[in-house]
């Protein structure tokens, strides 16, 4: 068995962590859990959306030191920002994206890999595209004779998505009355996941609260009239929406009837 436990996450954007991983990745961290976010943009093409905030940097500036301020409140040391640009995404040569990624994988040798599934929760086209690299790497990054003189080959031990059960969706919608993304005006709805097809459930309870102040630091994405967590009545504690973070895990294929899981590192400890 390992001693060393280590965990990547890939998104596209500062906060795409907060919201739906914040929980378990202040979890793991706090468990000893080596934590490593690969955020592919700087999320400079988002608006501004809580009139609250009145940025006096660039915006990519801004979100920047909001994701250093979440990293710092989830427990996370290493990030690691690739530099592309928010929005243009699709643009990369997926050959350029993806061999930073297996770069990484086969230097950091990590057990678990997160990234977004090919939903991308609300069909956020750099999620979509981010979620297309991060599957590519996880399988490249096991081939020995692909790009060699980036490291020996390693084989992740379980790749997980982030996934959103569609009772989830309901419920919050019922507090917050909101099931959608609205960007440039238009709302993207969440996409949900049947309770069968997610395959484990991370309880994150004990760190509700600090999953709180991570989210409240993107300020700057938090529209206070839609979004709950600057609200002074909203209780992470009782709000099952929040405590309960699902991820569907895409390699090794679950077994049929297997019980979900409550631990990403169930079979590898
Ligand atoms: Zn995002």
């Amino acid at each position: 068995m390992t001693d060393k436990l280590t965990l990547v996450a890939i998104f596209a954007h500062p906060d795409d962590e907060a919201f739906g991983t914040g929980g378990t990745l202040t979890k793991y961290a706090q468990e000893g859990v080596d934590i490593h976010l690969v955020v592919a943009t700087l999320g400079e093409a988002g608006s501004v959306v809580n009139p609250d905030v009145t940025p006096t940097q660039p915006k990519s500036l801004l979100r920047e030191q909001e994701l250093r301020r979440a990293c710092e409140q989830f427990g996370i040391k290493n990030l690691h920002l690739l530099g592309f640009m928010d929005g243009q995404t699709a643009l990369v040569p997926p050959s350029e994206a993806v061999y930073k990624i297996v770069k990484l994988l086969r230097h950091l040798k990590p057990q678990v890999v997160l990234s977004f599934g090919p939903e991308g929760i609300y069909g956020h086209f750099d999620h979509l595209v981010v979620h297309r690299w991060s599957a590519a790497a996880v399988e490249l990054a096991a081939e020995a004779d692909r790009w060699p003189e980036i490291g020996t080959a390693h084989q992740v031990a379980k790749f997980y998505y982030r996934a959103m059960p569609q009772q989830q969706i309901e419920q919050m919608e019922e507090t917050t009355g909101r099931s959608a993304v609205s960007m440039d005006g238009i709302p993207f709805p969440f996409m949900g996941y049947p309770m069968e097809q997610i395959t484990t459930v991370i309880d994150i309870r004990d760190y509700a609260q600090t999953k709180l102040n991570g989210i409240r630091c993107y300020a700057s994405q938090i529209q206070p009239d839609m979004m709950p967590f600057f609200q002074d009545n909203f209780d992470p504690a009782t709000n099952h929406w929040f405590w309960q973070e699902a991820f569907i895990l895409s390699h090794p294929k679950n077994k049929p009837g297997a019980d979900k899981e409550d631990d990403l590192f169930a079979g590898v400890r």
